[in-house]
């Protein structure tokens, strides 16, 4: 029989992440039982407050004999009990087991988990719906990421490949050779992606935290992903390593709609016009887009960095497309950008003196007249219109890497432009 387990909200700050679990129960489990495809990375909606960094949850299918189940049940319960972050007070556990075939409501559950904000009770309910059997520490929270990781249609889909710590480094900085990174990417870019910024001449594989990640490799082709990581020289000990199926990179989460359509929490494409000029707040750019249906903030946020100088050209009028998540900010409910396309430009127009109309030289203001440097011939200061270029270039737009939201699908990957391109 087929048995579907998914884990998730195992983690804090202070340490843990819920794909080191599952690689751990992967490998545990694969002893006992047949699996049926690798495990799967699944990143839900991205602008949720509870999560720890990417919002992921995990899942993986075996096959298995009958009498196994009660032994894999309890390998994962043990597991999570052991090794979650209890004491945390935001780590929640939820572990979902589910026996058969994936029913399609559970589908739709998934879905709605990606794109909108859902409750526990939503998740038992849907968990009672479809035979699935749950289990909840403390709050349980993670049971909503748990039935979605499994119930998940995973039909566009990257690999992630993730490099386990010791656990005495867990904490201390992480030692990886930075030059063989770049030089592995050099070798398998584009189907190996984000090792590295090119621009900022940093790594981008190692994260930061206190978790056991000691590095993730993503790609389209997990053949040279695992080259990546075979050509990269970590100066520390690779505790294990783990490669996922996941639905990063996918675009899956972003939804055509409305502007008057756009609630919390929502990731979506939407069509409209720039409704006035930009303004900036601590170093973040905003401005206001509207359709026939709304009006909504749009922000470019700091860590955007040269992104926002994209989004100070435009001008009021501009029609674009824009991608992004609704969240709250200062009360306001904002679109955060990921990605924008100018559809039309408007006009820019600047208001410069005239050349002399005797001689063609260069006029000067000299109070309400101007007064030609050559000839001397004056006149009233009465200037003149001219349309200068617009310099946004037909394309679309994206924030960069370490920015980039772990779902955004980058330009650079097949299909990157997918999303946006059907609201032209
Ligand atoms: P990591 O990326 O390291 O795995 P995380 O960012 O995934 O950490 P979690 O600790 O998993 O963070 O916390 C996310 C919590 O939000 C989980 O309890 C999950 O069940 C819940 N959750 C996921 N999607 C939704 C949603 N759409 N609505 C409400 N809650 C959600």
């Amino acid at each position: 029989m087929f048995i579907h387990i998914g884990i998730d909200d195992t983690d804090s700050p202070n340490g843990m992440c819920t794909t080191y679990l599952g690689a751990l129960l992967y490998r545990e489990l694969s002893r006992i039982a047949e699996p049926l495809d690798l495990p799967r990375l699944i990143r839900l909606n991205p602008n949720i407050p509870y999560k720890t960094r990417g919002n992921g949850a995990v899942a993986m299918s075996f096959g298995a004999d009958e009498t196994v189940i009660p032994q894999i049940k309890d390998t994962v319960l043990f597991y999570v009990s052991q090794l979650a972050d209890l004491e945390h007070e935001n780590t929640n556990p939820g572990v979902v087991f589910l026996e058969g075939k994936i029913p399609n409501e559970l589908r739709e559950f998934s879905l709605k988990a990606l794109g909108e904000h859902v409750t526990i009770r939503e998740a038992e309910r849907t968990a009672r719906e479809v035979g699935a059997e749950y289990f909840k520490f403390k709050l349980g929270r993670g049971i909503i990421g748990s039935l979605a990781a499994i119930g998940y249609p995973l039909e566009r889909f990257t690999y992630e490949l993730l490099a386990y710590r010791e656990p005495e480094n867990w904490g201390t900085p992480r030692r990886v050779k930075e030059e063989s990174v770049f030089l592995a990417d050099k070798w398998t870019y584009p189907f190996s992606h984000d090792n590295v910024d090119p621009h900022k001449r940093i790594v981008l594989i190692t994260p930061h935290g206190k978790d056991p990640v000691l590095a993730g490799i993503r790609g389209i082709d997990h053949g040279r992903v695992l080259q990546v990581f075979e050509r990269v020289e970590f100066e520390e000990p690779v505790a294990f390593y783990q490669l996922y199926k996941t639905n990063q990179n996918t675009d899956d989460h972003l939804t055509p709609k409305k502007i008057g359509e756009l609630r919390l929490y929502d990731s979506a494409v939407v069509r409209g016009k720039v409704a006035g000029p930009y303004w900036e707040h601590g170093r973040h750019v905003f401005f206001e887009l509207e359709d026939e249906t709304g009006r909504i903030r749009v922000a470019a946020f700091e860590p955007t960095k040269k992104f926002r100088n994209y989004v100070r050209k435009l001008l009021p009028g501009d029609e674009i497309i824009a991608a992004g998540g609704v969240k709250e900010h200062g009360g306001v409910l904002t679109l955060n950008l990921e990605k924008f396309y100018p559809v039309k430009l408007v006009p820019k127009v600047e208001y410069r003196k005239p050349k002399c109309p005797k001689c063609g030289g260069t006029m000067k203001s000299k109070g309400d007249y101007l007064k030609c440097k050559r000839c001397g011939y004056k006149m009233p200061r009465e200037l003149v219109p001219v349309k200068v270029p617009r310099d946004l270039e037909k394309k679309i737009y994206e924030v960069p890497p370490d920015a980039r939201k772990h779902l955004s699908r980058p330009l650079v990957l097949p299909g990157g432009e997918e999303k946006i391109l059907e609201l032209l």
